[in-house]
């Protein structure tokens, strides 16, 4: 009998474990409505603190076309990113905050220049990082904002798929869904959660005029702070 309301008990427990697993969840993937982003408290950014990582600079251009250089769109939308956050109280370190690389010479200069961005990362103490990028694809077609994740950080996956609802409050054609990537060394090589995000394919030429226009930049600017806040008031209410 003893044995017999043990069990029920752990059964109980059991059951109400899977109820507060299946809660916890919804709340931290459950699609985000483009009014909670929106309306999201920005003041949740206070006291956080964040690296960026705007992609490539210096002697590395990155992507190229239509008249667009990736570098230089990465850098002015961090910058921006990095505006927004700090006028709402969080702590903001740029790997970069101008046209350099961290390249070294001979064989591994990209490796080295990558591990010297996760080494700021992992150095400034930052609790996230977002490392902004521009896409490049053959075909013209390919469109939309789309953000990637190292499967290694739960909080990395729910942080990209909060990220990519934010980012596609601007861009409503946009059916990207944020995406696991193991391959990507700064991704899986920090120590630190974070994502990065490819802000659209300069090699679609309606998107490249998009990313170069300051207000468009600021726009993206805008909604990445939005989604970074509604990151940060979900996992509190949490
Ligand atoms: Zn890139």
């Amino acid at each position: 009998m003893r044995l017999l309301i043990v069990r029920k008990g752990s059964l109980q427990f059991l059951a109400m474990f899977s109820v507060a697993v299946m809660v916890i969840k919804f709340l931290s993937l459950h699609p985000v409505s483009n009014i909670e982003i929106q309306n999201v408290d920005m003041s949740a950014l206070s006291g956080h603190s964040i690296v960026i990582d705007p992609g490539h600079g210096g002697v590395d251009n990155g992507a190229s076309a239509n008249h667009v250089i990736e570098k230089e769109i990465t850098l002015a939308v961090s910058t921006k990113l990095a505006a927004v956050l700090r006028e709402h109280g969080a702590t903001v370190t740029l790997t970069r905050d101008s046209d350099l690389d961290y390249y070294t010479r001979g064989k591994g200069g990209k490796r080295n220049d990558l591990l010297k961005r996760i080494e700021i990362i992992e150095n400034s103490g930052a609790e996230l990082f977002i490392s902004i990028h521009c896409n490049a694809f053959r075909s013209e077609k390919l469109s939309g904002a789309q953000v990637f994740y190292s499967p290694k950080f739960p909080e990395s996956a729910i942080l990209a798929e909060r990220l990519q609802q934010a980012i596609k409050v601007i861009s409503p054609d946009n059916k990207r869904q944020a995406k696991k990537d193991s391959a990507i060394l700064l991704l899986n090589g920090s120590k630190v959660p974070g994502v990065m995000i490819e802000t659209g394919y300069l090699t679609n030429q309606q998107e490249a005029v998009l990313l170069a226009d300051n207000d468009y930049q600021n726009k993206l600017a805008e909604y990445i702070a939005k989604g970074l806040a509604y990151h940060f008031t979900s996992n509190v209410a949490r």
